[in-house]
């Protein structure tokens, strides 16, 4: 038997009686002809807010807001659509930054003072350079300046704390992690005012409320929803700008919290979902999503339209362009997404709508978690085990560990599972200390992991009813001489995972690309001219690393 287990999105979710469809009717005048696309709120909107003009929440990524030029580009941005919406903007650490930070928090742990220190400086001597060629108040520059150095004078203690306790809790962890988004938000905003727009920066903790799960916290919605409302939406009428941190939050007692790498994504369709708004764009460094990681697969295309099942399906599985639980907070409003390139803002991205561009059945794209490993639990005794899958299950909610693919032999029960390598030492523990009985009594004979793994996601619409499927990528991956670890299919009409060793997982992406001539489809379905290759544009930038942040 074959399983597999993910949260369902989609088919369960709750959507609004009200779906509202994108389609074109402005003659809006704008800097960026396709910068703003008019969407029709919904009548329950309408009956919500009484504001006359669309709200779009903009989150820019780290990569769009990685030097001074890459700022000002935001600000045109920002003052383009302010033109005709009211704007709520979110933006992310700059980029590389929070890895450093982590670093940082490490080092300290490890009492390595000297690398703390040479952090420091470098992130001063990055967002100086910033300060210093974006505002040319002096006044302004001061005053910011003033700012940052209090940001990073907190930086430096939290991880003398931690230095002198060798010991780097979850809570600190966040508190230093958080420091890069607290230190771009005054320089966006900044350089907005003197632009002539006005603009207010907002610390997320004001406004977002969270459980205490440091490193990966999830919103209380109605608290959230509460306390945002009241903060920006007077912001919001009086015509200023919020801009607002990505990444973090705080728990009821304000103690700060972020929502995970990558998670100024999640924060924007929080806020989207929070105020009800019209559209959530999030900006970032490709033309949108792409039928498979460029960094990977370099004849990837751009899909200009998907469903939100099947973007939450990719974005889950590991496509880095949007944070994993990305989409759940604007599935549950019907709010549109759409994913957009800062650097070429005249394109028009990708749309993600409830539908998607319906064509039936068919591969859409494909995703990869390279970052996986794969623990079995086995040997012959197993079967006379109570309730494996059970008690695996209750294990994996403990410990908060999601569990991505299942694989189990029924004749003894054998289990294999995948999780994602960072949380897998705690699963590994965690398992062991829940079956240590078994094991010590012989009925489980081993409980392993193989760290070396990576999952390869096929997504798309009604997959099952795909003739012949899992043998063309049986075949496609036989003839690149790459072997099948575990599958899973079946359980979700738009997902087919494979586990494959992590050396062979481009190999895998590109031969399967090919099978189902993703290339060719996405182009000849959504034509594009051939200047936006954002695969090239990319690679060539040198900014793509899978591991950059
Ligand atoms: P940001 O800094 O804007 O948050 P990220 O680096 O987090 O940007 O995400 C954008 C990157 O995601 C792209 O540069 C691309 O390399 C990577 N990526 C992975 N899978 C996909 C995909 N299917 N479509 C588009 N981009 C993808
Ligand atoms: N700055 C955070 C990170 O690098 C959040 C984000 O960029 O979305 O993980
Ligand atoms: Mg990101």
């Amino acid at each position: 038997m074959r399983s597999k287990v993910k949260p369902e999105i989609g088919h369960n979710a709750r959507l609004p009686r009200n779906h509202r469809s994108l389609h074109s009717d402005s003659g809006r005048t704008s800097a960026f002809p396709n910068l703003l696309l008019p969407i029709p709120a919904s009548e329950h909107q309408r009956a919500q807010r009484s504001l006359k003009r669309p709200l779009r929440i903009m989150k820019f990524g780290g990569t769009s807001v990685a030097d001074a030029s890459c700022m000002r580009r935001v600000a045109e941005i920002i003052q383009s659509a302010a033109q005709d919406s009211d704007l709520v903007v979110v933006i992310s650490a700059m980029s590389g930054v929070t890895n450093k930070l982590i670093e940082a928090a490490v080092q300290s742990e490890c009492g390595n003072r000297e690398a703390v220190v040479q952090i420091f400086s470098q992130l001063r001597t990055q967002h100086g350079a910033a300060l210093t060629s974006l505002i040319q108040s002096d006044a302004s520059r001061h005053r910011i300046g003033q700012q940052m150095q209090e940001l990073f004078g907190e930086g430096e203690r939290l991880c003398e704390a931690t230095a002198l306790l060798h010991e780097l809790t979850p809570r600190a962890r966040d508190s230093i992690s958080s420091l890069g988004e607290r230190l771009s938000v005054p320089l966006v905003a900044a350089v907005l005012e003197e632009s002539g727009l006005a603009s207010q920066c907002i610390e997320a903790t004001e406004l977002i409320v969270t459980d205490s799960y440091y490193g990966g916290a999830e919103p209380w919605m109605d608290l959230t929803r509460e306390r945002s409302t009241a903060r920006l939406q007077p912001l919001i009428e009086q015509g200023t700008v919020p801009v607002v941190t990505g990444f973090i939050g705080a728990n009821e007692d304000g103690v700060l919290t972020t929502l995970g790498r990558g998670g100024s994504d999640y924060s924007a369709t929080i806020l989207g979902s929070a105020l009800d708004a019209d559209e959530v764009i999030i900006w970032t460094d490709v033309d949108g999503l792409l039928t498979a990681d460029p960094r990977l697969v370099p004849e990837a295309c751009l899909i200009s339209e998907i469903s939100y099942r099947e973007a939450a399906e990719l974005a889950y599985f590991g496509a880095k362009v949007l944070h994993p639980k990305t989409l759940q907070p604007v599935i549950q409003r019907g709010i549109p997404l759409r994913i957009r390139n800062t650097f070429a803002p005249e394109k028009l991205g990708t749309k993600i709508t409830p539908a998607g561009c319906t064509n039936g059945v068919g591969v859409t794209a494909l995703a990869a978690v390279t970052d996986a490993a794969m623990i079995t639990i086995g040997g012959p005794g197993l079967w006379g085990v109570q309730d494996v899958l059970g008690r695996t299950f209750a294990t994996a909610t403990a410990v908060r560990t999601d569990v991505l693919l299942i694989s189990q032999s029924s004749s003894q029960n054998d289990i294999c599972l995948v999780v994602s390598s960072s949380h897998a030492k705690r699963m590994l523990e965690a398992l062991r200390h829940e079956f240590s009985h078994d094991l010590a009594h012989e009925k489980a004979e081993h409980i392993t992991l193989d760290a070396t793994v990576a999952i390869v996601t096929v997504v798309g619409q009604n997959l099952r009813a795909l003739a012949g499927m899992v043998g063309r990528i049986f075949a496609a991956l036989g003839r690149e001489n790459v072997d099948l670890l575990a599958i899973a299919h079946g359980a979700s009409a738009c997902n087919l995972s494979f586990v494959v060793a992590r050396k062979d997982v481009r190999a895998a992406l590109v031969a399967a690309h090919r099978e189902f001539q993703l290339g060719e489809l996405a182009a000849a379905m959504f034509p594009v001219n051939n200047s936006d290759r954002p695969v090239a544009w990319a690679y060539e930038s040198g900014r793509n690393s899978p591991d950059a942040d």
